[in-house]
């Protein structure tokens, strides 16, 4: 995913205290992201994490419904291993994700809930780099995360939001990360215990790996974590890194 162009990534900012992540699907977070989680966690930063879907159109043998229900458990599971503050879900449906109003408007009441200095994503642009072609669920979401983060500060957008009580508007994020990217700019060193989370993590998604590869679960979680913890080291004065493209706000 990252790109093996020969210049060093910056230093991912670390001066914030809650961080919003807002994906596509159950097991988002935990394809890349969730050994940064497990290192901000350890220093006591807060972060939440967002499903877009329930990730019902995950597993070809399963019925959406039942997938739903096994995917949920399997990414509060998941999220329990990295120290994630809140796990919660919205009911767009699964691989026909709409870019539009709609996601914008639950992604910016999420904001305006949690009020994150960092939000967090994944992959927004069309492809992983080369001609790895993306999802248009990713596609979809994480230009939503990148609108709404200016939404969820303007008080003139989704009023409702805040006539109902409850919320006000949110202008305090700082940055958008994007994870995944074919384009980083970012990094955070992960070490050996933030990897083994992110193993531990990963492996939660039971049924999802099973249904996608013949290899033992823990063996698969372990080989694609670590794969991609050491992707951008080179880029990183050699240290294992989780990559992100950083927008400032
Ligand atoms: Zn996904």
């Amino acid at each position: 995913m990252a790109s093996d162009s020969g210049e060093q990534l910056a230093a991912m900012p670390g001066d914030w205290e809650r961080a919003l992540a807002v994906v596509a699907h159950p097991d988002d977070m935990e394809y890349g992201a969730a050994a940064a989680v497990a290192e901000w966690t350890a220093e006591g930063k807060q972060v939440a994490y967002l499903m877009v879907t329930r990730g019902e159109a995950g597993i070809d043998g399963l019925e959406p419904a039942e997938s739903a229900r096994v995917r949920e458990a399997e990414q509060l599971a998941s999220a329990g291993k990295v120290g994630v503050a809140s796990v919660e879900f919205l009911d767009h449906r699964d691989g026909v994700i709409e870019e539009g109003v709609p996601l914008r408007r639950d992604i910016a009441a999420a904001v305006r809930k949690w009020r994150p200095e960092l939000l967090l994503t994944i992959n927004h642009r069309e492809t992983w780099g080369g001609t790895a072609w993306n999802t248009p669920d990713h596609r979809a979401v994480g230009r939503a995360v990148l609108d709404a983060a200016g939404d969820a500060g303007n008080r003139w957008i989704f009023p409702e939001q805040l006539e109902s009580g409850g919320v006000g508007p949110w202008s305090g994020v700082r940055w958008v990360a994007v994870g995944g990217s074919p384009e980083p700019t970012h990094a955070v060193a992960v070490g050996d215990v933030a990897v083994e989370r992110a193993v531990a993590s990963l492996a939660e998604h039971r049924a999802y790996i099973a249904a996608l590869s013949d290899e033992p679960v823990e063996s698969y979680a372990r080989s694609f974590t670590e794969w991609i913890a050491g992707l951008a080291a080179e880029r990183f004065g050699g240290r294992r890194c989780v990559t992100f493209e950083l927008y400032p706000r």
